[in-house]
């Protein structure tokens, strides 16, 4: 049992947020170079189970044809193993990102130091908001032209509304960027200009008098520093772990990825502040992460990229207990019992405890379509966990297959691509079409595609007058049908048979809010 504790005081599941090319996949990468990784990554020295686990997993990967190993990124540094859950790419601010912030303890919020606050950096923080994830703050590129520091600082504080403390000072920007200045530590760190695996350490000194901080900084640099670092101690707040933990303060970090540097602050950071798997709430109470039952819920689905095989993989986050290959658990929402005897599990190739995992670790589970997202598995109780909503999509367009006698395959394709959480499929009362609704505009690219390729049906996406959708809540099936009734034009179901409105504008959305007081308009939907 203490056992048990020990392994999850020690892990630290988060994701990475970021504005494209700010420098996620950099910093990733160096924060895998830190955790020794990459390294382990190329060596075959796997041997007994844990080689049984890793070839499972490239079997995986090659049928998909797709990386799922990088979905979930484990590595391991000083006491900590720390799980970072990748987040899509693109521009599009898409739901996965959105499910996958759900499954994380904390976050790092990676600015360009030249750009600041951009637009997707706003959106993701907002999401990281919703549930108070603690957010630690990277600003990049101080090898380049950068912003002034207390700009940057000041610009965090006002458009993301939280309390910013710096956790090191940079010493000088661009071609004159030194290194930092470790406020937690009292230490300096030089910044050495070497690419690949090298790493500098960092200089203990005496506080900012140290005569030892002369002898390493040019004169000028040295003033600057210290008027910074006074600076800093008068206007911002000293770091308060216990803000930091609820969401409303973010430890500032400067640093330069591409150049190594800052990377191991950051990182021991983490390791000192960030938090533990944290409890998380199921419809009858909190389940702790020590509890020794398993539990779990399924937050992405991966689909597969072989039109052959209809197998996908779900992504559960383990919240409680110790799962070992080969555990049946319980699928709460069908009552079956699933046997996980060929899971995917994504710790380091080496270790011992590659069968395992704890609350705060992710298992990819292979499956044919029974697993949803937002689905809970259990060892033995009946709870379900909640918080992996569907959104409200806010494009929706018509689907139609370009063969009309497909109409019938693509409307089982639009179905299992609900069913994984990849866009919103809705039937209207009225009509032969699918609507098809998502949150970026890019995602109609996306499944065009996947349905010509997955499905070989050939279709396009057509515009139409809809602005929104919301899922119906009624008091009463009475209600309910009123109220379709008096909106059949605008009503139809999803995937599951709930209903919804599909509203033309926000007066009509408004309008029927006000003709039927009693009838909730939801924006999100919790797996039922
Ligand atoms: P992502 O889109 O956020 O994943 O960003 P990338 O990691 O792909 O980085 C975008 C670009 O910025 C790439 O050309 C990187 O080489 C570059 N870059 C990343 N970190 C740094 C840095 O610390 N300094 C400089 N000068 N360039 C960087």
């Amino acid at each position: 049992m203490s056992h048990l504790v020990n392994y999850i005081e020690n892990r630290r599941t988060f994701a990475i947020i970021a504005h494209p090319d700010a420098g996620k996949t950099t910093l990733t990468e160096k924060l895998l170079l830190f955790g020794g990784a990459i390294q382990l990554a190329g060596a075959v020295k796997a041997r007994g189970d844990a080689r049984r686990a890793r070839s499972d997993w490239m079997k995986v990967e090659q049928e998909r044809g797709i990386s799922v190993a990088s979905s979930v990124m484990t590595f391991d540094y000083g006491e900590q193993t720390f799980n970072l859950l990748d987040t899509p790419g693109h521009e599009d601010f898409s739901e996965d990102t959105y499910r996958t912030l759900t499954a994380v303890d904390s976050a790092v919020m990676v600015l360009d130091g030249a750009k600041g606050v951009e637009s997707q950096t706003k959106k993701l923080f907002e999401v990281c908001r919703l549930r108070d994830v603690p957010i630690v703050t990277f600003v990049n590129k101080m090898d380049r032209e950068s912003r002034d520091t207390f700009e940057i600082l000041d610009e965090i504080e006002q458009s993301l509304a939280l309390d910013v403390t710096p956790a090191t000072l940079p010493i000088g920007m661009g071609r004159d960027f030194l290194g930092c200045y470790d406020l937690i530590n009292d230490q300096l760190i030089l910044m050495e200009r070497t690419k690949g695996s090298k790493i500098g350490a960092g200089i203990k000194v005496a506080g900012l008098d140290d005569p030892k901080l002369d002898e390493l900084l040019p004169a000028h640099a040295v003033k600057k520093l210290r008027e910074d670092v006074d600076m800093a101690r008068g206007l911002c707040p000293e770091f308060d772990h216990q803000a930091y933990l609820e969401g409303t303060m973010t430890p500032v970090f400067f640093g330069s990825a591409v150049n190594n540097f800052g990377v191991r602050e950051l990182l021991d950071g983490l390791a000192k502040y960030a938090p533990s798997p944290r409890p998380q709430q199921a419809s009858t109470r909190m389940v702790q992460p020590s509890e020794p039952k398993v539990t779990g819920i399924v937050f992405k689905i991966q689909a597969n990229m072989d039109p052959k095989h209809r197998d996908r993989i779900a992504f559960m986050r383990i919240n409680s207990g110790h799962f070992k290959r080969g555990m049946k658990l319980k699928h709460l929402r069908s009552g079956k019992m699933i046997n996980l005897h060929n899971p995917v599990l994504f710790m380091a190739q080496d270790r011992e405890v590659a069968e395992e995992a704890v609350a705060g670790d992710i298992i990819g589970i292979p499956n044919h379509g029974n697993l949803r997202i937002g689905d809970t598995l259990s060892e033995t109780e009946d709870l379900r966990f909640i918080g992996v909503p569907t959104f409200a999509p806010e494009y929706l367009q018509k689907a139609r297959p370009a063969d009309p006698l497909k109409a019938k395959h693509l409307g089982k394709a639009l179905q299992q691509i609900a069913e994984e959480g990849g866009a919103c499929v809705f039937k209207p009362n009225l009509g032969a079409d699918w609507i098809v609704g998502v949150v970026g505009p890019l995602q109609f690219e996306v499944l065009a595609d996947r349905i010509r390729t997955e499905y070989e049906i050939p279709v396009h996406f057509e515009q139409t007058e809809l602005y929104t959708a919301r899922w119906i809540e009624a008091p009463d099936d009475k209600q309910l049908k009123d109220f379709v009734d008096s909106n059949r034009g605008a009503t139809g179901v999803d995937h599951d048979g709930a209903p919804v409105y599909m509203a033309r504008n926000a007066w009509h959305l408004n309008k029927a809010t006000e003709d039927f007081p009693a009838i909730k308009l939801q924006k999100t939907k919790e797996q039922s």
